[in-house]
């Protein structure tokens, strides 16, 4: 019996996530995956690059839905996303994350009795004052199948209370990154355009409205990027608000050389080249550790606990790296086949 499968996605790092899925549904006979862009994200640098790059498939369903208040944007994918889940016969609805378009996806969907499937499942800050935190929390408790990347994502779970449907399957983003990291080896592009040598600078990205909010922080974080990276100079593809932020502030960091957002293979090129990465992104985190390069997390604490274990990241309020060691949790660049095979027990 073929299972038809809503999947939800708007923002930057779930197309990422669902064109490692996509492409084990659309080789798999026994599943049908339909897709919903909610528009949360839709520059084409922030959106349709990665649809072309990573060969995902057009979505059914473009709600075009973006900018507003949290509640107004969730309220809006919400009305919309249980249009889609009415209209549609689904065996279930599939959202990744922690964005506004997770949370609208996993309610419209729970409250219309079809079974959520959260990707990514389990990650905590523990702290309430991020719009993901809340996001990622709901969701989880919304959710039928609970898929993690880590062990510690179970135990979170586990610790609220959450055990059924909860396995640990690896990290699609690792699955992402082995695709991208053969496409981009093909070509050194970026690099020459922008006249960077390997190893001799720092890449960068900040986007988290925990940084970009509040001037005063903002101001802190860049004034911590210009001092910490001295060896060269910081590539820094800026997101939309972001910008926003630095021309508010009337900002000019030194060293900083601000460039549009890239593509996926672009940004896999810029990493392979880097000697340290300094993000406040949840995946750059995990990406540095994939190319094996040192990272500094921008935020006063991080869902990737394993990287600061295991010496390969630090947040930027401790000065120094645990001694290094691989991390196993991530898997083997499978994960995204493992994810169906949950999928067809839980939904047999
Ligand atoms: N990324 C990209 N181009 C850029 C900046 C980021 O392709 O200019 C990728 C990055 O490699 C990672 C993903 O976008 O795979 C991370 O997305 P983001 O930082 O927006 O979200 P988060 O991971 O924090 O949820």
């Amino acid at each position: 019996m073929t299972k038809r499968i809503l999947s939800v996605v708007g923002a930057r790092p779930q197309f990422i996530k669902a064109a490692a899925l996509s492409r084990v549904f659309l080789e798999a006979p026994d599943f049908e995956e339909v897709l919903v862009h909610t528009g949360q994200h839709f520059d084409d640098n922030m959106s349709a690059v990665f649809f072309e790059e990573l060969a995902i498939p057009k979505p059914g369903y473009n709600l075009d839905i973006h900018g507003g208040g949290h509640g107004q944007m969730t309220g809006r994918m919400l009305e919309a996303i249980e249009t889609v889940v009415e209209q549609e016969k689904l065996d279930s609805v599939l959202v990744y994350g922690d964005t506004n378009s997770t949370l609208a996806g996993a309610l419209a969907a729970a409250k219309l009795h079809i079974p959520v499937v959260h990707v990514e499942a389990g990650l905590r800050s523990f702290n309430r004052r991020m719009p993901e935190e809340i996001n990622r929390v709901m969701a989880d408790h919304l959710s039928a199948v609970l898929l993690c990347p880590t062990r510690e994502a179970v135990a979170n779970l586990a610790n609220e209370g959450v055990t059924k449907g909860v396995y640990q399957v690896g990290d699609v983003m690792y699955d992402a990154t082995l695709f991208a990291k053969q496409a981009a080896e093909r070509s050194l592009g970026i690099l020459d355009r922008l006249d960077l040598e390997r190893d001799g600078y720092s890449l960068c990205t900040i986007h988290r409205a925990e940084n970009t909010d509040d001037g005063a922080r903002f101001r802190r974080v860049l004034e911590f990027l210009e001092a910490a990276a001295v060896d060269g100079p910081v590539v820094f593809p800026i997101h939309p608000r972001t910008r926003q932020t630095l021309e508010r502030h009337d900002l000019n960091p030194k060293r900083v050389r601000l460039i549009d957002p890239v593509g996926y293979f672009d940004m896999h090129r810029l990493l392979s080249g880097a000697r340290q990465v300094f993000t406040d992104s949840g995946g750059l985190q995990k990406e540095a550790y994939f190319h094996r390069v040192p990272c500094v997390t921008l935020r006063d604490e991080t869902e990737w606990v394993e990287t600061v274990e295991a010496g390969w990241n630090r947040l930027w309020t401790s000065d120094a790296y645990q001694p290094r060691a691989e991390i196993s949790d991530y898997g083997d660049g499978k994960a995204a086949q493992k994810i169906a095979d949950v999928l067809r027990e839980e939904l047999a």
